[in-house]
């Protein structure tokens, strides 16, 4: 698994729905062009409450933020698990809506 760069953000809008981003991970990324140079970058992918919510395994990052605020070592271990098992998820399945909404603002609210 690449190196995931995570931070807690709470005030980059979303670019989709201009929402307030949770969190957004710097990840690496990199492809072999037809010439065989390979060409490395970073892309910052924004996790929203709103347009991510169909996502579990974005949502169990979200309540993993909303039980843990601000994280120490260990959470942020736990986090970037997460994230990884995220990166690595297939197609979004059924969602709890309610249970999202309610990790989310309990993010906000617990965040100085
Ligand atoms: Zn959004």
């Amino acid at each position: 698994m690449p190196d995931l760069e995570i931070s807690y953000v709470d005030d980059l809008p979303c670019h989709r729905c201009a929402a307030t981003l949770v969190c957004a991970m710097r990840v690496p990324h990199s492809f072999v062009r037809a010439d065989g140079f390979e060409v490395r970058g970073v892309r910052t992918v924004g996790l929203c409450p709103m347009c991510d919510n169909e996502n579990p395994a974005v949502r169990a990052i979200f309540e993993h933020i909303a039980r843990h605020g601000e994280p120490d070592r260990a959470a942020m271990l736990e986090l970037a698990a997460l994230v990884g098992e995220a990166a690595m998820r297939g197609l979004p399945e059924a969602l709890d809506e309610e249970l999202l909404r309610a990790a989310a603002a309990e993010f906000v609210r617990t965040t100085p």
